[in-house]
């Protein structure tokens, strides 16, 4: 193998955090002023707070500045057809839109300028190479390429140099057999369905870590990637490497990823600032705590983003890695606001939940939660399944599960011990909380 240069971008990617910032100031300083002078969205919304982009002198004045959620752009869109008035070039200068799932109401689109969509693109080909992508790989893309904004991101392993297979969303049976034919080194799905994937291949005969060669998996769109036990789990079943990678659709296909040492997910600094939040008071936490995501893009030109509240529970940390990247890392995503549910007056994540049922080498891994109500209070339960080597009394797992549950989250749910098989398996997206409550909290 050729001696590959190290970064993709080395003077970005390890500028000192001084340098970063005053970078990033004049880039904001510039969405800022695009924002006030072009879009009418933003221009009303600057002036109802009382604040204009003269008055951003340090990048903590951004607080000043009002927020805006996807509710906002929702709305925009529909008062403004088809685009919204959050748009701050002429649409001759629009050349692609994503299309969100519109899992959460009506669709929203993302529009890119040609230079947009040129910087998302090296922006991925960054991240990749950062998770080990090299021209020698073969890139197998298995995510949606209709309407969603992850598609594209083939062309950034295209810039990589990597072999491209522009699979998309098809049935496992076919993906594969396509890892059978042209052995692919690396793919990209979510936890989930890598979890599923590899499990169909075991039942149709195919060992896929014998008989494939999938050497990475990157995941996105579910907590568990950065799990470490769910990411084990997938990392044993497939004999390959698990990165996890955060993306936005409102911003771009992946926009934060695991390198090589896979100590939480790089963030590119000099493409989106961003802030973490109380979600109640929208008071900017310190470092390591966990809070709502906001994220302001620095260079997109054809919507850009200020202060878009995400509803993902993260924390960062600005430590340097030692990979020698400087741009802050996050420690995975906890969890979305829309899924967290509060039990006795403790904000429980589903992904907390999975971190106890995955250590446990007695179980299948596979759970639900259940909550229904009692007396009016929420009552939780957690639905297991034993493994199969598993015969007799289940009632020391179900008390070895409640007893995690206490130490990690300090609540003790109920808890079901089913057998194998008895849970529905998740293909792409997981489902695993049921509210069989009256008026869901
Ligand atoms: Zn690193």
């Amino acid at each position: 193998m050729p001696e590959y240069r190290k970064y993709w971008d080395p003077e970005l990617e390890t500028m000192s955090r001084e340098e970063l910032k005053e970078y990033q100031l004049k880039l904001l300083k510039e969405t800022l002023e695009l924002c006030y002078a072009k879009s009418p969205y933003y221009k009303r919304a600057f002036d109802e707070a009382g604040v204009n982009p003269a008055d951003l002198n340090r990048l903590e004045d951004l607080k000043k500045f009002p927020t805006i959620n996807k509710m906002v752009l929702r709305a925009r869109q529909q008062e403004v057809p088809e685009l919204g008035d959050l748009i701050c070039v002429p649409e001759e200068e629009i050349v692609y839109i994503s299309v969100s799932s519109g899992s959460t109401g009506v669709p929203t689109a993302s529009p890119f300028t040609y230079q947009d969509f040129e910087d998302f693109q090296d922006f991925q080909a960054r991240l990749f190479w950062s998770s080990g992508m090299r021209p020698a790989d073969r890139y197998c893309h298995a995510l949606n390429f209709t309407l969603f904004v992850g598609g594209p991101d083939v062309i950034g392993a295209q810039k990589v140099g990597a072999l491209c297979i522009w699979a998309g969303a098809i049935p496992s049976e076919r993906l594969l057999a396509i890892f059978q034919q042209w052995k692919p080194t690396i793919t990209w799905t979510t936890p989930s369905y890598a979890w599923y994937l590899g499990e169909t291949a075991k039942s149709q005969g195919i060992d896929p870590v014998k008989d494939l060669n999938i050497k990475k998996i990157f995941v996105a769109g579910e907590p568990g990637g950065s799990i470490p036990e769910t990411r084990e789990q997938i990392e044993a079943l497939w004999g390959a490497d698990l990165y996890d990678y955060y993306g936005l659709s409102d911003i771009f296909g992946a926009c934060a990823g695991m390198c090589e040492y896979k100590e939480g997910l790089h963030w590119a600094e000099d493409h989106i600032l961003v802030e973490v939040v109380d979600p109640d008071t929208g008071e900017e936490l310190p470092e390591g705590e966990r809070g709502e995501m906001v994220l302001t893009s620095l260079k997109k030109k054809a919507r850009p983003l200020v202060r878009f509240r995400t509803g993902d529970i993260v924390s960062y940390t600005t430590e340097q890695c030692a990979c020698g990247r400087t741009h802050m890392r996050l420690h995975g995503i906890h969890g979305r606001l829309d899924d967290m549910l509060i039990i006795k007056g403790v904000n429980v994540f589903p992904s907390d939940i999975e971190m106890v049922v995955r250590k446990n080498k007695d179980l299948t891994g596979e759970y639900r939660l259940v909550v229904t109500e009692e007396k009016h209070m929420a009552v939780l339960t957690v639905e297991v399944e034993h493994a199969p080597h598993l015969y007799g009394n289940t009632q020391r797992l179900a008390e070895e599960v409640q007893k995690e549950c206490m130490k990690i989250i300090g609540i003790r749910p109920r808890v079901k011990v089913l057998p194998p098989d008895s849970l529905p398996r998740a293909t792409h997206k997981a489902k695993r909380v049921l509210d069989r409550r009256s008026r869901p909290a």
